[in-house]
């Protein structure tokens, strides 16, 4: 009967419940040691031009458990949010990025920050005693908001990013097209640029004329606005191609190098050389 299934139920998955929950108090106690311990570190991204010339990186975080090896970011950032520690992971980003990158100079860096992070007092005295600490030139760093962050026009978080950009911080919208944000949050936010997510780009391998229709669209929205707009997630030939075609003049992705070690990248970044495959010829990919 339906009783006894739903008997069986509880009695399997009370034990199963059990278990994930002791889990996540564990990675909960994992993580809040990791922070302590330093166990966490940056990756640097690169971000290039049409020609494949280094312009800019994003930092990434990562934690490379003792026992269960590296655990995606998106799953610990959430766990930090969830558990009271997005302050200090966002804290010890911002650290250890400013410590690694000031002497990169006129290579702009980008930091993610999550909504939570925006809305808390103690990060953003973080970032402006890091500034002053760091003897931190913030043009050169930019924040990756996503359009989660700009959902209910909380007002804490639109003076935070007022505060950011007084300070000279640029602030770029992240996976841009995914969320729910209206477009005129774009300008009450005064976002500087926008990412267009890895979503709309891994689309235009399919030779669908939608997807090419929407990705021209954005990034035109994008210029007119006088907006910045890199495409993510680049991984193909044809996909940078296409995004050429449709105006994009910024990429980052696969196609051109995978996260670095910050010695790497700033080894790379001197040396001048260009990333990704040689520059298409001008034939239209959409013909
Ligand atoms: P995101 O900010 O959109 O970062 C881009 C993600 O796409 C990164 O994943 C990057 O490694 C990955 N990626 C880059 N190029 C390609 C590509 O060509 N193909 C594919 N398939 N993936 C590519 P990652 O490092 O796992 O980060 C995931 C997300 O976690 C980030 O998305 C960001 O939202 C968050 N995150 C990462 N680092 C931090 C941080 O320091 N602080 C905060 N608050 N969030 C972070
Ligand atoms: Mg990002
Ligand atoms: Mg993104
Ligand atoms: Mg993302």
């Amino acid at each position: 009967s339906s009783k006894e299934k739903g008997r069986n139920c509880a009695t399997f998955f009370e034990p199963e419940m059990d278990a994930a929950l002791r889990m996540r108090r564990q990675m909960e106690v994992d993580l809040r040691e990791a922070l302590a311990q330093d166990q966490l570190h940056m990756v640097y991204q690169p971000q290039v031009d049409a020609t494949g010339r280094i312009m800019g990186v994003e930092a990434l975080v990562r934690w490379n458990h003792p026992t269960k090896g590296p655990i995606p970011p998106n799953v610990f950032v959430v766990l930090a949010e969830e558990s009271g520690l997005i302050s200090q992971l966002g804290e010890f980003t911002v650290r250890r990025v400013f410590a690694e990158t000031r002497e990169w100079v006129g290579l702009p860096v980008a930091i993610n920050v999550s909504a939570l992070q925006l809305r808390s007092p103690s990060f953003m005295a973080a970032v402006t005693r890091l500034v002053a600490e760091n003897a931190i030139d913030a043009r050169n760093y930019e924040f990756e908001i996503t359009e989660t962050v700009l959902l209910g026009d909380d007002a804490a978080t639109r003076d935070n990013i007022i505060m950011l950009k007084q300070e000279g911080f640029t602030i770029a919208l992240d996976d841009f097209g995914t969320g729910y944000s209206s477009l005129s949050s774009l300008q009450r936010f005064s976002v500087d640029k926008i990412k267009i997510d890895r979503a709309f780009v891994r689309n235009l391998d399919g030779g669908s004329a939608d997807s090419v229709t929407l990705v021209e669209a954005i990034i035109k929205l994008a210029k007119a606005l006088n907006l910045g707009v890199i495409a993510e997630g680049v991984e193909t030939v044809s996909q940078r191609d296409c995004l050429v075609a449709c105006g994009c003049e910024h990429f980052q992705g696969f196609l051109y190098s995978r996260p670095l070690q910050g010695d790497t990248l700033e080894q790379l970044a001197g040396s001048g050389q260009a990333l990704g495959p040689k520059v298409a010829p001008t034939e239209d990919p959409r013909g």
